[in-house]
């Protein structure tokens, strides 16, 4: 076979099942040698978005089964901040790159074409970076960077592979591939330890977050929380792992947990900016931490206790100490006093909330939009956040039922993903209604991947809350004189549903609220991929990103 024939069989082999890419270059026939067997190519229009696709369709599928495959120079870098996101969502995700210089000894010859050293500027950014030297090492790179995506904490893998290389010939002979277990990682003092410490305490809580995808712990859960009367907090992509209507959810009371937790199991989540690197948290509270990486083990509050291995493998063992802890501790689990205190909170916040998404002055407000939104949602949809405050109403507002069904800018608060990680998890998940709620600023980064939605008949609702350049209206008026040119600010009242209308999508444009609802049901109708300009009030509160 072939270089591109070789890497379409083992990327079969390995079970993926969508490729993300921007035709061109070297990797031309790789597309068609994938479409060959049976894996689907989707043709996108920036390398970025191919990359944030495929991380995110397999953040929904829980698997490794999309990678993005770029061509050389300006592609690789174009595809950074997608890797970049990976790296720091912690999703696993291969990028392929097929480089142009015939081997990579001449990669520093002034003048080559689309000449980068790929892989070394991707060493700091990924779990591995290599080349593949030889068509007859294409199944066995592959093989290992899936597993290395895959194992421990998840991560993105570059390999780059030279035009000789896919146009060279060998046998393909990659023997089907076992999927590895998560490693088991045995602590079984520490958890013995632990488990003490949370039945015991009087005020305790859980933390989760995205980190929860990958070894599903959901019943593992569900049955601490509810069989201990825990209370827990997610992060803003941990919504859903357990439904935001249950009765032990305190997302809008996470600050009185925050502040009056004395333990807090954190699961699959960090305590980085996102949890204001835990200084939320009471001085004296005791963190237990589980995760799979040793170096994300909080380590700087004293007395907290560092779990290092998978999430359901050491929550099994967990649940196993408290029972065997029970009945005699069964006593300290009458939390009744905390959970009132956190209903209490969470009351207070829900009417403040009420009063903002009711809010019937004109032009309309974020949250009233969100209001309408959420109103219309199926609960099973899939949310796909983006911009700053956009964002930050829509978490507020929008509701998730299941897991990894909560998208938002992430660990690096990167925007412009919405289109791309909405397309992303409607190929991976058909079945479920995908809705993009997005801001004009974050819009812009990624709008032509409107286009691929309707060439690939990929059905996403964008919904584009349209306010100017979102907090840019009052940064404009705030800190340049009155009578500069607009920088921060865009035009205004741009009909941004245009361009999904040129495209061959549904488009509609909306100003007021009641007319949100049915605008959205015709979407759905439609069976098209849709987009909502909604025009909503530039001079909305500035809103701060909660989480
Ligand atoms: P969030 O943004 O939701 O808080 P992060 O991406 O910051 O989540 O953190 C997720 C954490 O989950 C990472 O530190 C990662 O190492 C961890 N993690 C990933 N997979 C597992 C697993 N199977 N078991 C335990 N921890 C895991």
């Amino acid at each position: 076979m072939n270089g591109h024939e070789l890497l379409a069989h083992t990327l079969k082999t390995l079970g993926v099942t969508h490729v993300y890419s921007l035709s061109g270059g070297s990797i031309r026939q790789t597309l068609p040698a994938c479409s060959q067997v049976g894996i689907r190519p989707i043709g996108v229009r920036h390398q970025q978005a191919a990359v944030l696709m495929a991380a995110a369709h397999n953040y929904r599928s829980g698997r490794l089964t999309a990678v993005a495959i770029v061509s050389a120079g300006p592609a690789v870098t174009n595809a950074a901040t997608g890797i970049l996101v990976a790296r720091d969502n912690c999703w696993p995700v291969i990028v392929l790159a097929g480089t142009f210089p015939l081997s990579s000894s001449k990669i520093n010859r002034p003048g080559t074409f689309q000449a980068l050293e790929g892989v070394r500027v991707f060493q700091s950014m990924t779990k591995w970076s290599a080349e593949i030297p030889a068509p007859s090492k294409i199944g066995e790179c592959l093989a290992h960077g899936y597993q290395v995506a895959l194992s421990e904490q998840p991560g993105p893998v570059y390999l780059e592979i030279p035009e000789d290389v896919l146009e060279g010939t060998a046998p393909f002979n990659l023997s089907p591939f076992p999927q590895s277990e998560l490693p088991v990682k045995k602590a079984s003092a520490q958890i013995a330890d632990a488990s003490k410490i949370l039945l015991e305490a009087q005020r305790p809580a859980v933390i989760m977050g995205k980190g929860l995808r990958w070894s599903e712990p959901y019943e593992e859960l569900r049955s601490l929380i509810e069989t201990n009367n825990i209370p827990f907090i997610t992060s803003p992509m941990g919504r859903g792992f357990l439904p935001d209507d249950h009765p032990l959810c305190f997302n809008v009371a996470r600050d009185a947990l925050q502040h009056e937790a004395d333990v807090v199991l954190v699961l699959g989540a960090r305590l980085n900016w996102t949890f204001r690197f835990g200084r939320q948290l009471a001085q004296d509270a005791t963190v237990i931490h589980i995760d799979i990486a040793q170096e994300e083990l909080v380590d700087n509050r004293p007395g907290s206790i560092g779990i290092r291995g998978d999430v359901k493998q050491v929550l099994r063992e967990f649940l196993g100490y408290l029972e065997e802890q029970q009945p005699e501790a069964k006593k300290s689990l009458n939390r009744e006093k905390w959970l009132e205190r956190l209903g209490h909170s969470r009351h207070t916040q829900t009417l403040i909330l009420e009063k903002k998404i009711n809010h019937s002055g004109l032009p309309m407000s974020p949250h009233r939009l969100m209001k309408e939104i959420r109103e219309f949602l199926p609960r099973h949809a899939i949310c796909v956040l983006d911009g700053r405050d956009t964002m930050a109403a829509a978490q507020e507002v929008l509701l998730s039922y299941e897991p990894a069904s909560r998208f938002t800018a992430g660990t690096n608060g990167c925007m412009g993903i919405g289109i791309p990680f909405g397309i992303g998890a409607k190929i991976s998940s058909p079945d479920s209604m995908v809705i993009v709620v997005t801001g004009d600023m974050a819009f812009g980064i990624s709008a032509m991947e409107m286009e691929t939605a309707v060439r690939h008949k990929i059905p996403i609702i964008v919904i584009v809350v349209n306010n100017d350049g979102g907090c840019a209206t009052s940064v404009q008026r705030n800190l340049y004189p009155a009578d500069h040119e607009p920088v921060a600010m865009f035009q205004p009242k741009i009909p941004y549903e245009k361009i999904m209308e040129a495209c061959g999508g549904y488009a509609a444009s909306v100003d007021l609220p009641e007319q949100v609802q049915p605008a959205l049901r015709r979407a759905v109708e439609s069976g098209l991929p849709a987009c909502l300009n909604v025009y909503v009030d530039p001079h909305a509160p500035f809103q701060n990103y909660v989480g």
